[in-house]
C-alpha cells in the first residue's frame, strides 16, 4: 500500500501527459514557453484570482511575495511555527523575522486569538498556513491585518490548493497565496514548481519582474530579482493533471469523510475539520501516544504512515533563539502526537477500513 500513489495517477493520465511532454519537446520553448502562461490563465479561472505567477517553487513563491512586498531586515513575519520549514526560512533568508503564534489543537493551524498580542510596529507582514490542506482562519486573519494598517496576508496555501473556504478558494483570499506543485501535494508535477496568486495589478508585475532577475523588458533590470521561473515541461505536466483534479479532490473530500466517520466509531481522534471550508487532505492527520510504536506496528501490516512534523520550528536548532522553549504548547504537543495515514485519490474505500482497525489495534498495543 502506497502513503501516495502517483504511479496509479500517472497510468490513468499517461497518454495526456505524454501528448503534453512531446509538444514541448517539439516546439521547444523549454523555458517561459506557452505552457506557462496557459497554465497560469488555467488557475486563475480555478482560483479566480486575477493573476497567477507560476515560479520555481512554493519554497520560492513564498520568498518572492516576500520580496515583493520588500520585507526585510528589522520587518517581523507572523507565522506559525508548526509547519514545513520553508515559511519560516523564507523569513530569515529575506533578513526578517519570525515571530511565532501558537496552533490551535484541534486543527493544527495558527490561532487566531493569539495573534494581536504579537503584533508590533515592525509587522510588516502574517503568514498563516493551510495545514493538511485546510484553509487557516483567514477573514479573522485579514481583519485583524486590516485593522492594524492593512498589514499584508501571505497565505502558505502549499499543502491547500484546491480546498474551499466560504466558497472561496485556497489562494484567492488574502494579499498573496503561494502554492507549490511538489509531486506529493494534492496539484503535483513531476519535479518542483509552485505559483503565486494575487488580485493587486501593480504586486502582481512585481513579482513577474523578480521571477526574471528583476527585468522590466529584456536587459533591463527595473529591481533585484531571482531565477524563479517554472520549466514549461513541468507546466505542461500540471496542465495535464488538471484535466483530473475536480475528480481528485472529490475522491479525497470522500475518503477523508471516511477517515473521520470511521476513526470518530473507533475513538480515535484525528485533525478537526471547520464546517465553513473543505479540506483537500494533503495529509490525512491523526492523534497517537507512543507514536513510534504504533507507526512500527502498521508497518508490520503493510501500512506506511508519515509524521507532519516530529520537531516544530519553535525547538529546530535554526529557529529555537526566536521564542521561548516553553512558548508553544500547542504545537510542541502536536508535534509528539501527529501521525498522518496513507491518502490519495486512488485508495479505495474499503482500505480505510483496513486501516482504522489496524491503527485501532496498534494503539491498543
Ligand atoms: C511543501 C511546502 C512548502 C515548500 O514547497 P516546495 O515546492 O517544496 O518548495 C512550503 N510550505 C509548506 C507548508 C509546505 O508544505
Amino acid at each position: 500500500m502506497p502513503f501516495v500513489d502517483l504511479k496509479t495517477q500517472y497510468q490513468a493520465l499517461k497518454p495526456q501527459i505524454l501528448k503534453r511532454i512531446d509538444d514541448v519537446l517539439e516546439h521547444g520553448q523549454y523555458i517561459m514557453g506557452p505552457e506557462v502562461r496557459q497554465l497560469e490563465e488555467r488557475l486563475e479561472a480555478y482560483s479566480g484570482a486575477r493573476h497567477c505567477i507560476s515560479c520555481a517553487s512554493g519554497t520560492e513563491a513564498l520568498l518572492m511575495s516576500l520580496m515583493a512586498l520588500g520585507v526585510g531586515p528589522g520587518d517581523e513575519v507572523i507565522t506559525t511555527p508548526f509547519t514545513f520549514a520553508a515559511t519560516a526560512e523564507m523569513i530569515v533568508l529575506i533578513g526578517a523575522k519570525p515571530v511565532f503564534v501558537d496552533i490551535e489543537p484541534d486543527t493544527c493551524n495558527i490561532d487566531v486569538a493569539q495573534i494581536e498580542a504579537k503584533i508590533t510596529s515592525r509587522t510588516r507582514a502574517i503568514m498563516p498556513v493551510s495545514l493538511y490542506g485546510q484553509v487557516a482562519d483567514m477573514d479573522e486573519i485579514n481583519a485583524i491585518a486590516a485593522r492594524y494598517g492593512n498589514i499584508p496576508v501571505i497565505e502558505d496555501a502549499a499543502q491547500s490548493f484546491g480546498a474551499d473556504y466560504k466558497g472561496r478558494k485556497s489562494c484567492n483570499l488574502s494579499t498573496f497565496g503561494c502554492t507549490s506543485f511538489f509531486p506529493s501535494k494534492p496539484l503535483g508535477c513531476y519535479g518542483d514548481g509552485g505559483a503565486i496568486f494575487t488580485n493587486d495589478d501593480a504586486l502582481a508585475q512585481v513579482c513577474r519582474e523578480i521571477r526574471v532577475h528583476g527585468q522590466s523588458r529584456r536587459y533591463v533590470h527595473t529591481r533585484v530579482g531571482l531565477g524563479g521561473r517554472m520549466d514549461t515541461l513541468q507546466c505542461a505536466i500540471v496542465l495535464a493533471k488538471l484535466e483530473r483534479f475536480e475528480w481528485e479532490i472529490g475522491r479525497r473530500l470522500e475518503i477523508g469523510a471516511l477517515y473521520n466517520a470511521t476513526l470518530e466509531s473507533f475513538g480515535i481522534p484525528f485533525v478537526r475539520q471547520r464546517l465553513d471550508r473543505n479540506s483537500v487532505f494533503a495529509q490525512y492527520t491523526v492523534f497517537v501516544d507512543d507514536r513510534e510504536a504504533v507507526q512500527g506496528r502498521l508497518k508490520s501490516e503493510g501500512i506506511p504512515s508519515a509524521v507532519h512534523y516530529p520537531i516544530p520550528l519553535n525547538l529546530q536548532p535554526a529557529y529555537a533563539h526566536l521564542c521561548r522553549p516553553d512558548g508553544m504548547p500547542n504545537a510542541t504537543e502536536a508535534a509528539k502526537r501527529v501521525m498522518s495515514l496513507p491518502m490519495h485519490a486512488d485508495l479505495p474505500a474499503e482500505e480505510v477500513g483496513r486501516i482504522a482497525s489496524a491503527l485501532s489495534r496498534a494503539i491498543a498495543g
